[in-house]
């Protein structure tokens, strides 16, 4: 079993990781009057018997969504606290968020607001929430207007990573978290860059150790940024790499071509060669980076989108500044640094 602890004072939680923790998820669990499971469709037909087998003895009611980023909206969120209230939870009871991101920040921001707040847990199943999403204590939904505009900043009381879980990932929803997995190696640590690297096929094959060692890594990584900036008014924004075209990216596809990761493993791929082009890295590394994006299985060639649509997605952006795109650039191993662009100044 591997353990992070996120030391947030009185807002302390632990990490827990091990394959096959959803059969003993109740030892992670506290006390509670009632129970609410909050899953999607998907993962309550791979995992919901195995969860509420291991909350048999307690009073335990369950809520599904259907799958996708589709479901994380106010409607969402407004039909789970009415099933909250018709289920009679009380400040005493808890919600588990048993999914990926999608539950997890639907389910954290229902906890956050029901009767001002109750405790829940999060039970991240895929690769993005287990190394990213149930991480830092963020959740919400999207509105019309834009992705994540309501939300929160609410801790979990626990996260429980089972890792047998990325078993059944299917192949696209791996390489997104991926991309968040590789983004640590380069804004934080060169050494666990090369780790990935060197241990890139054991990762693609989910062999147990390895996995567990990635995301107990990854969730440090995250953890210690998001201590040292909680509502993310400095260091935070470093978590942002890859991100800004990234999002430019998903903007102009309609959030329809890529997972969230793959746009981010673009993105890390082109702000790189900003990077480059701008003098802040060599030529030798960024090409171990683009080795290593290279390596997973995804196409480079954005040359479909016009540098305007992507530049005017980027705009909108908002960790922008005074009229300048925020990107964050690679500037030595294992480092970055925060570059605001005006539009006309952003080249690849
Ligand atoms: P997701 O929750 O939509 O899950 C992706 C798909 O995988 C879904 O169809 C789901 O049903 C399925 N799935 C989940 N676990 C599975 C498993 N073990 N086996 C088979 N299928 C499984 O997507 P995601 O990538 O986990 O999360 C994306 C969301 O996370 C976005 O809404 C994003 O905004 C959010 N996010 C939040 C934060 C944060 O800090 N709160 C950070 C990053 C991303
Ligand atoms: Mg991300």
């Amino acid at each position: 079993m591997e353990r992070v602890l996120i030391d947030l004072k009185d807002k302390s939680y632990t990490i827990h990781i091990e394959g096959g923790l959803l059969k003993s998820l109740s030892d992670y669990l506290g006390q509670a009057d009632k129970w609410l499971l909050i899953t999607d469709d998907h993962v309550d037909q791979l995992y919901g018997a195995a969860a509420e087998d291991a909350l048999k003895n307690k009073e335990m009611y369950k809520v599904s969504i259907p799958p996708g980023e589709g479901s994380k909206t106010m409607e969402t969120v407004e039909k789970i606290l009415a099933s909250m209230i018709g289920f009679g939870l009380t400040r005493k009871s808890k919600v588990i968020a048993l999914g990926g991101g999608v539950v997890g920040d639907i389910a954290g921001f229902c906890a956050s607001i029901y009767m001002r707040g109750i405790p829940f847990i999060q039970v991240p199943t895929t690769l993005l929430s287990q190394v990213d999403s149930s991480v830092g204590g963020k959740t919400g939904v999207n509105l019309p207007q834009g992705k994540n505009i309501v939300g929160s900043f609410y801790q979990p009381e626990a996260v429980i990573i089972d890792t047998d879980t990325l078993k059944t990932l299917p192949k696209k929803e791996l390489v997104s978290g991926i991309g968040e997995v590789i983004k640590y190696g380069i804004i934080y640590d060169y050494n666990f860059l090369q780790n990935i690297k060197n241990n890139f096929n054991e990762m693609m094959e989910l062999q147990g150790e390895t996995m567990k060692n990635i995301i107990k890594k990854c969730c440090e990584i995250k953890a210690e940024v998001v201590i040292q900036d909680e509502k993310e008014q400095g260091l935070r924004k470093i978590l942002n790499y890859g991100h800004t075209i990234g999002h430019g990216l998903e903007a102009v596809t309609k959030y329809n071509k890529y997972t969230h990761g793959e746009a981010v493993l673009i993105g890390m791929y082109y702000e790189a060669l900003m990077a480059k082009n701008f003098g802040y890295i060599g030529k030798g590394y960024f090409e171990e980076i683009e080795a290593l994006i290279r390596k997973v299985d995804i196409t480079l060639d954005i040359t479909e989108f016009s540098l305007e649509a992507l530049v005017e997605a980027m705009m909108k952006d908002k960790k922008n500044k005074e009229g300048k795109i925020s990107f964050i650039l690679p500037k030595e191993r294992g480092q970055v640094k925060e570059v605001l662009l005006s539009s006309d100044e952003v080249v690849w």
